[in-house]
């Protein structure tokens, strides 16, 4: 009672003194703002204290261009126990919880996976007692809002602070100035706590934002020139305004290598002061005390930047230098898609940044001495090259800058070392390490699916196992009980129940709740191929109009995820699927047996919904192009079979749960190897039974692209290709027949509701490996050689 008393005052009085009102009259969202910073503010002193534990040792510093973190105020009540008595005092004036948590808006500065692997791995550190803080950019925009207009996706802004940021703390004594060639700007920061589960140590989330240096010129505005006088100030507030600046043109590209250099020179420098606070002037020792991992290549300008202000502004020689930054870095690589290994030319480095240039440019020279040291054939040194032909290679700066590199499941792993960096790992095999990707168990689970987790807490009659995920392996003697897989079987009902109202209340949609529901929640790419599910769906249609009688199972598929605004052939993907919808959902033929439903804005707090209600996983990208996924394990988690390739973590998932309690389909990556250059996808269109109905139905009429010519080119791109790309380079036809057979048998399976209930929670109990507290774990304990330090 005393502790639901004590946070009522608080929310009253965050309510009283910034808003002029209280509990009984505040709106929806003073409510959800008052909740956020009580919350926040009773964990000051932790967050202190934590600091002064991990300070003294080694910190871990966690730099992203993206953290997808979604809503705070659900999990971080969660994560103190707090969640009772805030139902209580809400309660007590007639406001429910749900309520005020859907007034906040997803913090959504990141695009898909390795924005959220980022945001998840913040959660497990804090949980664990990790020394690791991360550092981002506030973005002003975060990723757009994606809504349809007749079928065809349409971006919106994401003004995602517009209900108020009480997560976020200005510290504005910790500003730091950051310079370019032509211009200086100053970085604030604005921390969001990162509050463990079970445990009171709190990390920070610091987040940087771009201000002009001089407001506005005075002058200038007395002049008449008003908008003249605001150019400084808004040039320099550019930087931090949106997430992934369109690059296509020279003044995008400038922009992005500005955020990149921005963010981490900031973060450097914040990181000098502190080490210089706990351990004194001198820096020799500071990969003693600092290890920082590169999430990806968009941060690696830090290695550079970090030599610099060794060199020049702390009188080191190089040699040392970049031997303390060797030490001191690490990077992650998350795909093998050559287009998101970042280039940049040198003349624009050298424009905007002449200093950093020259050091790259002596990393290059000292690179390309050591190989031949090495005697490394020249020609894998020409690939291995920080610069080459006029363009500066950011893996290869990160590769020799940094004492490890892993990739984020096995299979990927092993083709980083086999392919894409072959030479590199011939030359450095013990910088190479893999860490399997993982998500938090937190978020994943408890808060979206309340209803499992507590099933899972009677059965072992504790909580721990939320901080302990391998407690599951406890869960097998369930597996034989009958109540326990009915009790399953009927909280997975109840998820698919509550997602088909909010379905219908989003999208206008009405769905069977007692169909069997497949997912396919994801960016949408060629190589997840979403495609190859469209047509899947439209086979199924094309052969229940035929012959009404055969099916018993009603199906639901559901799509969700948002295309990169320039990216054309995803934008067509979308506009056939919502087309294929409007065709299936519109016919009284397949009512209630067949539907289809495009969900719009995928995000995180989306996905909290999705996951726990599905019946099947799909997981269906081309062999050896998922790095890794961890929408996969979200679904896993929530105890959902997985339809997929043998692709990615989806091998792990499978050599976890059993291949029996999957439905594993299509070619394997050697397969795919040996036959990739005599491929020829005309030879599925003509012989795979339905595949050129459902093809040509791009072409002949039956969906309308308004002339944009997308399908055409979806068409073209399957079975001619075009002078820069062969034809289905991701073996879409190839693998339709194995994939309809899959989905074939998962749905005789489904008939059986007790099996299938019972497949559902082998693969809940066989989840543990994809907690990301075992991800972290594991980089702190092989990477980043930092130990727990509890308050
Ligand atoms: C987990 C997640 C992703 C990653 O999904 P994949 O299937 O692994 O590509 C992307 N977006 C959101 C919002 C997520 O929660």
């Amino acid at each position: 009672m005393g502790k639901s008393k004590n946070i009522e005052r608080k929310i009253n009085d965050v309510l009283n003194m910034f808003y002029g009102t209280d509990l009984k009259s505040a709106s929806a969202i003073e409510v959800y703002n008052a909740v956020s910073k009580a919350v926040l503010g009773e964990k000051y002193e932790d967050k202190r204290r934590s600091d002064e534990v991990y300070f003294k040792g080694k910190v871990t510093y966690y730099f992203s261009i993206e953290f997808l973190m979604g809503r705070a105020l659900g999990n971080n009540l969660i994560n103190l126990a707090l969640n009772d008595e805030v139902k209580k005092v809400l309660n007590g004036v007639d406001l429910k919880l749900e309520d005020v948590e859907e007034v906040e808006l997803d913090a959504a500065f990141g695009n898909g996976g390795l924005g959220r692997l980022a945001a998840c791995f913040l959660d497990s550190a804090a949980t664990q007692n990790m020394p690791v803080m991360g550092y981002g950019i506030k973005y002003e925009e975060g990723l757009f809002k994606q809504e349809f207009k007749n079928g065809f996706q349409v971006e919106e802004g994401d003004n995602w602070n517009s209900v108020g940021e009480p997560w976020q703390i200005k510290v504005e004594k910790d500003q730091v100035e950051v310079k370019f060639s032509d211009l200086t700007v100053n970085a604030v920061p604005y921390d969001m706590y990162i509050m463990g589960y079970g445990t009171r140590n709190v990390n920070v989330l610091r987040l940087w934002e771009s201000k002009a240096l001089k407001k506005f010129d005075f002058n200038m505005f007395n002049e008449g020139c008003f908008d003249e006088s605001m150019k400084g100030k808004v040039k320099g507030e550019h930087i931090s305004r949106v997430l992934y600046p369109n690059d296509s043109r020279e003044e995008g590209r400038i922009l992005r290598i500005r955020q990149e250099y921005f963010f981490v020179s900031a973060s450097l420098k914040d990181i000098i002061k502190r080490y210089i606070k706990y351990h004194g002037n001198d820096l020799k020792e500071f990969s003693k005390y600092v290890a920082i991992q590169l999430n990806d290549t968009h941060p690696v300008v830090a290695i550079p930047e970090l030599i610099r202000i060794l060199v020049d502004e702390r009188n080191m020689d190089m040699d040392t230098s970049i031997a303390i930054a060797k030490e001191t870095f690490a990077y992650t690589n998350h795909t093998i898609m050559a287009e998101a290994l970042e280039k940049w030319e040198c003349y624009l480095y050298g424009k905007l940044l002449p200093r950093i240039y020259q050091i790259i440019e002596v990393l290059n020279n000292k690179l390309v001495m050591e190989l031949r040291e090495k005697e490394v054939p020249e020609a894998d040194i020409n690939i291995m090259r920080i610069i080459q032909n006029g363009i500066i290679h950011m893996a290869s700066l990160a590769l020799y800058g940094g004492h490890a590199v892993n990739g984020v499941a096995k299979l990927h792993t092993k083709i980083l070392k086999e392919d894409t960096l072959r030479p590199w790992y011939g030359a450095y095999p013990e910088k190479f390490q893999n860490k399997t990707n993982g998500i938090s168990p937190r978020r994943w689970l408890k808060l979206c699916n309340e209803e499992l987790a507590e099933l899972i807490t009677s059965q072992l009659h504790s909580e721990s196992w939320l901080r302990d995920l391998s407690l599951l392996s406890e869960l097998k003697p369930a597996l034989i009980e009958e109540d326990f897989i009915k009790s399953f079987l009927t909280i997975k009902d109840k998820k698919k129940q509550q997602l088909a109202k909010y379905i219908y209340e989003n999208e206008g949609v009405t769905i069977n709740p007692k169909s069997m529901f497949i997912i396919q929640v994801k960016r949408i790419h060629e190589y997840k191929r979403q495609l190859l599910n469209a047509l899947l769906v439209l086979d199924i249609y094309f052969k229940l109009k035929e012959n009404p009688q055969i099916d018993a199972t009603p199906m639901t598929f559901i799509f969700g995820g948002k295309a990169a605004p320039g990216y054309f052939r995803a934008k067509g993907i979308i506009k056939f699927i919502n087309d294929i919808a409007n065709l299936i959902n519109n016919d009284e033929d397949v009512k209630g047996k067949l539907s289809l439903v495009f969900v719009k804005n995928y995000n995180v707090s989306y996905g909290e919904r999705l996951f726990p209600a599905a019946d099947l996983s799909v997981q269906i990208s081309t062999a050896g192009k998922e790095a890794s996924g961890t929408g996969n394990m979200k679904f896993m988690l929530n105890g959902t079979p997985t339809v997929g390739t043998f692709d990615g973590a989806n091998i792990e998932i499978v050599e976890e749960a059993g291949e029996e309690n999957n439905f594993i389909f299509g070619a394997r990556v050697e397969e795919l190897r040996s036959i990739a250059a005599s491929y020829n996808p005309q030879n599925y269109y003509y012989n795979v039974e339905g595949l050129k109905r459902v093809i040509d139905t791009l072409i002949d009429g039956t969906f309308n692209d308004e002339n944009t010519g997308m399908y055409r080119e979806i068409y073209n791109s399957l079975l001619y290709g075009c002078d820069w790309q062969r034809p289905d380079v991701y073996f879409v036809l190839k693998d339709f027949e194995d994939y309809r057979r899959v989905i074939n048998e998962s749905k005789s399976v489904y008939q059986d509701k007790f099996k299938w209930g019972t497949m559902c929670v082998s693969n809940l109990i066989a989840s543990s490996k994809f907690s990301s507290d075992r991800t972290v774990i594991e980089y702190c304990r092989d990477i980043w050689g930092v130990e727990p330090a509890q308050v």
